[in-house]
Order: structure tokens, then C-alpha cells, then sequence
């Protein structure tokens, strides 16, 4: 056991203590409010990050006039991911498969909306063919539609490999990722039509 010359140190909160600023409370403040900013900060980020990410949270004013043309940006991750794969192992079978589009904005989609009732002139043949906004595959970033003819057909045989499905009877090029790859595609939809309210 060991003695010291000097009184014991009071404690903060008794005696002649407590009229000591009390520096505590401050510092806890300030870890709370670096606490929130760092929150912010990174809730911001992901916000920021969420909307990189989300095909629908893309300014239309950006959109490429020529949809047709477009690459797969703005397409779902995994979509492209099986699409890529499907592709490299067309190309080694020495079939040519390609995007001729994939990810679309709300108002490049009503464009297709419009031109295919003006095409149509009946809004129950139109509907068979494109869908709305609201609704699209490939709004959504969900579809593909494919080319030329013989990849799409490439695609149709071994697709399900992929995890890749032809999901309409009367659209040979168009795509989804409607099963894990391996598995068996989902009956098709006859037409589009099936999309409308
Ligand atoms: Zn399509």
C-alpha cells in the first residue's frame, strides 16, 4: 500500500468542484453534431448514389434523341451482366448478337407510344406492340431487345443458359432476365397488350 502527499482530486460533481465549467456536456454536443453531419453527409451520398443507379432518375432533358442507337447504360446491373455473357458465348458459337435497345426514358417511350398509334390507327392494335410508360420492361431497365434475326434466335435457344427469356410471341428481339440462369422461361405473353390498364 502506498501513500501520497497530496489530498485525494474531488470529484467534479461535489465540493469546490462543481463550480468548475463543465466542459462534458459541450463535448458530447459537438459528438453528436459530428455525428449527424457524418449521417448527412452519407445519407446524401447514397441518395446522390440511388439516383446514379436509377435508370428512371435520369433527366429526360439528357436523353439520347436516338433510342435505338443507345447502349446498355441505364440498363439493371444483372441484366447486362447475363446479356454480356450471353453475347461473348454467341460471338464464340460465331453468331453475332447485339443491343439494339435496352434501357429507355419515360418520354422516349411515350414517343413510341405515339408512334405506334399514329402507325396503327387503332390504339387495340398499337397496344399490342408497345407499352406504356408506366409499365415498361424497358423503362424500368428491365428489357433488351436484340439483333440481328439470327442472334436473336441464337438468343431464344440458349438464353435460359443466361437466365434471358423471349417474354412476347409476336416480338422476336425483345428480352428479360425472367428466370436465374439455368432455369426454365415463363410462358410468353401473347402481345403487349396484356400491359394496359
Ligand atoms: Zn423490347
Amino acid at each position: 500500500m502506498t501513500t501520497t502527499p497530496f489530498p485525494p482530486v474531488p470529484r467534479p460533481d461535489a465540493g469546490p468542484a462543481r463550480h468548475a465549467p463543465r466542459r462534458g456536456r459541450p463535448r458530447g454536443v459537438r459528438r453528436l453534431v459530428t455525428f449527424a453531419l457524418v449521417v448527412g453527409a452519407a445519407a446524401t451520398l447514397a441518395a446522390a448514389a440511388h439516383v446514379l443507379a436509377r435508370p428512371d432518375g435520369v433527366p429526360a432533358a439528357v436523353a439520347d434523341p436516338h433510342p435505338t442507337l443507345r447502349p446498355a447504360t441505364g440498363l439493371d446491373p444483372e441484366l447486362e451482366r447475363r446479356f454480356d455473357a450471353a453475347r461473348a458465348a454467341a460471338d464464340a458459337d460465331g453468331v453475332e448478337l447485339t443491343l439494339t435497345s435496352g434501357w429507355r426514358t419515360a418520354a422516349e417511350q411515350q414517343e413510341l407510344v405515339d408512334a405506334a398509334l399514329e402507325r396503327y390507327g387503332s390504339a387495340e392494335e398499337a397496344h399490342r406492340w408497345v407499352l406504356p410508360p408506366e409499365t415498361s420492361e424497358h423503362v424500368a431497365g428491365l428489357a433488351i431487345d436484340v439483333g440481328p434475326t439470327d442472334g436473336a434466335l441464337w438468343l431464344e435457344q440458349h438464353g435460359a443458359a443466361f437466365g434471358l427469356c423471349r417474354t412476347y410471341a409476336n416480338e422476336l428481339w425483345h428480352f428479360e432476365a425472367a428466370v436465374e440462369p439455368g432455369g426454365t422461361c415463363p410462358p410468353m405473353h401473347e402481345d403487349a397488350s396484356h400491359g394496359w390498364g
